[in-house]
């Protein structure tokens, strides 16, 4: 059964939701994100960035219209990107945009993608869009934390996520330099964690890892269903993509099983602290590569 967590609004968001970045071909991701709802997942995540919120609307209508859900049981999310983040005025009419290409009515989540550009004024515009009823909550991601800190401390509406990079090779449980990991900064201003790559994005190679094996193994799952579940366990909404529908059903099927505090224990250890992935959000080429000005 799935699970759900309590945003600081007080919506129900699903722990287990469905990924779409990286799927260009906008009929692969319709489809993809049609199969998803029909096999249960409840949370649809795209971006702005991702150039498919059209196909993940089309599917959601169309779920709707064949009955298999309704629109409120849904949780749609997307993101503001960086070049939309100039100005106010320039975060409100990206805003519209992302809900006019949904075409869903309302975004039950809408996050600013990443801490960079005018990140202050995009979040007075996300804050005029939530009160105004068409975001339903409002969140970051990538948002690191020494700059979550300062977001929560100065910030009208404080963000319901933050969604980051978190699997087993970066468990966000400890700072590198910082006093309080991103996952102690979450949990004191009660921002839920939401994570991405959950996978690890394909990289890192967690599925010929022996110590996750033996685990799957003894609960007779399979590895990727042992990673989305300590993500779950640990309290951090997950959001996997895949585009071939049997990983759909294998990743969605996790809610029969529980790990052990030594297993968890175990797939923690395997923490690099830091990221592997080419997005170092720390390395000034990255956001100016981000920004778009190399
Ligand atoms: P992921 O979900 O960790 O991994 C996806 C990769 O794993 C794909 O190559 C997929 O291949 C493969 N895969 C899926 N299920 C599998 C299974 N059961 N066994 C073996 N391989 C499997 O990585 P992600 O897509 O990077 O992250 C998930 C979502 O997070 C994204 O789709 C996006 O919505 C979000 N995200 C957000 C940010 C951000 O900056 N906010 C950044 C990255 C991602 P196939 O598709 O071929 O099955």
């Amino acid at each position: 059964m799935q699970q759900y967590v309590t945003l600081n609004t007080g919506a129900q968001m699903p722990m287990m939701g469905f990924g779409v970045f990286r799927v260009p071909d906008l009929k692969e991701c319709e489809d993809s994100v049609y199969e998803a709802i029909k096999i249960g997942y409840r949370l649809i995540d795209t971006a702005t960035a991702y150039h498919n919120e059209e196909a993940v609307g089309t599917a959601v209508r169309r779920a709707i219209a064949d009955g298999i859900c309704t629109r409120e049981e849904l949780f749609v999310t997307s993101k503001l990107w960086v070049t939309d983040m100039a100005d106010e005025k320039t975060a409100a009419a990206g805003i519209d945009a992302s809900l006019e290409r949904l075409d869903i009515g309302y975004l039950d989540l809408y996050l600013e993608h990443q801490a960079y550009n005018d990140y202050f004024a995009a979040w007075r515009a996300m804050t005029a869009a939530y009160k105004a009823g068409k975001l339903r909550a409002i969140g970051v991601s990538n948002f690191y934390p020494n700059i979550l800190t300062n977001f929560c401390e100065c910030v009208e509406v404080v963000p319901a996520v933050n969604q980051v990079e978190l699997h087993p090779y970066y468990t966000q449980e400890h700072g590198l330099m910082a006093e309080e990991s991103a996952l102690d900064v979450m949990h004191r201003y009660g921002v839920v964690p939401e994570a991405w790559a959950p996978l690890g994005g394909g990289r890192y190679n967690p599925f010929e890892e022996p110590d996750f094996i033996a685990i799957a193994q003894a609960h007779d799952k399979t590895v990727g269903q042992v990673l989305l579940r300590w993500n779950i366990q640990r309290g951090v909404v997950v959001i996997p993509k895949s585009t071939h529908v049997e990983r759909i059903r294998e990743n969605f099927d996790v809610w029969d099983f529980e790990l052990t505090a030594d297993e968890m224990a175990t797939i923690s250890s395997h923490d690099m602290g830091y990221s592997g992935t080419r997005a170092k959000h720390f390395e000034p080429s990255f956001v100016r590569m981000v920004l778009g000005k190399e």
